[in-house]
This record gives structure tokens, C-alpha cells and sequence, in this order.
């Protein structure tokens, strides 16, 4: 989700916007361009792309992260440069805070092992097991013991006519 976000590990004490590309690809197609949203407007207009991961770009500015009352945060200045028109986002984002602290990341691993875990398990129980001594044993009986029943039948139905 796009939003205003602050997640030490990434971005140290600072608030960064993440905007989705394809979200904000699709306000774009309002400008009617065909440069890059990104670089020919958002760079253009001073913003600064702190990061940039699948999917999305981490960005900070004026009017956007920076000299902004961080309880009336909008996407204003972000839409101006993008889309050529004025802003008029009348409500205000919160910032998501992303916990980094030791427990939080210790829950997070927990809830990823246990998700990989269960995928690991899925995955084995889906590839066939190799047949071990006595299945083999067992299923060699079985064909034996049904082909051998099939000759009696064949046999009998062969003899009845003599
Ligand atoms: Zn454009």
C-alpha cells in the first residue's frame, strides 16, 4: 500500500513517502506523458528517491515529507508533479510506523518460519516417497496373486467349452 512510512531499517529517523508504481502510474496516464513519472516529474519537481523496491518508491521532499506538519500529511505535492494538476486531497494519511524493535522482529521471524515451515512440510508430502522393502513385497504379491486369478477365470472360461 502506498503511505506515508517510518521504518528505521530502511530509511534511518526519516518519513518517507511509498508510493506504488502502479498506482501512481495510473494517476500519471492523467499528465498524458510518456516520460518516466518518476524521474521526469518526481525528481524534476525535487523529490528524492530513497529507495526503490518491487513494486514500489520510497520518496522524501518538500511539501511531501519535508517542512510538512506531520498531522496533516496529504500527497498534494506528489500529485502536482505527477499529474500537472493541482492537488486536492482534503484528508489526512497517518504514518505507518514500522516496529524494528528486537520483540517485534523476533514475532515477525516466528510468523515467517512458521509460514515456511508449513510450505516446507506441504512441498515434501507432495513429492511421492520412495516404496520401501515391504510395500514392494506387498505389491508384488498383489499382481501375482491377481494375474494368477485371472488364469483360473481364463482358464475356466477356456475349458468350458470341451
Ligand atoms: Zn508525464
Amino acid at each position: 500500500m502506498s503511505g506515508f512510512t517510518r521504518d528505521p531499517k530502511y530509511y534511518g529517523d526519516r518519513l518517507v513517502y511509498e508510493a506504488l508504481l502502479t498506482k501512481w502510474g495510473r494517476y500519471h496516464a492523467r499528465c498524458g506523458c510518456k516520460n518516466n513519472w518518476i524521474t521526469d516529474h518526481a525528481e524534476s519537481a525535487g523529490f528524492t528517491v530513497v529507495r526503490q523496491g518491487s513494486g514500489f518508491v520510497a520518496l522524501v521532499g518538500p511539501d511531501l515529507t519535508e517542512d510538512v506538519d506531520e498531522t496533516r500529511l496529504t500527497t498534494n505535492a506528489l500529485w502536482k508533479a505527477v499529474t500537472g494538476e493541482k492537488g486536492a486531497q482534503d484528508w489526512f494519511e497517518p504514518v505507518r510506523v514500522i516496529d524494528r524493535s528486537e520483540k517485534a522482529e523476533a514475532e515477525r521471524k516466528a510468523v515467517n518460519d512458521q509460514v515456511h515451515g508449513q510450505r516446507r512440510e506441504r512441498a515434501a508430502a507432495a513429492k511421492a516417497e520412495p516404496v520401501t522393502e515391504a510395500q514392494l513385497r506387498y505389491l508384488t504379491k498383489l499382481i501375482t496373486k491377481a494375474s494368477k486369478e485371472r488364469f483360473n477365470d481364463e482358464f475356466a472360461a477356456a475349458i468350458k467349452g470341451t
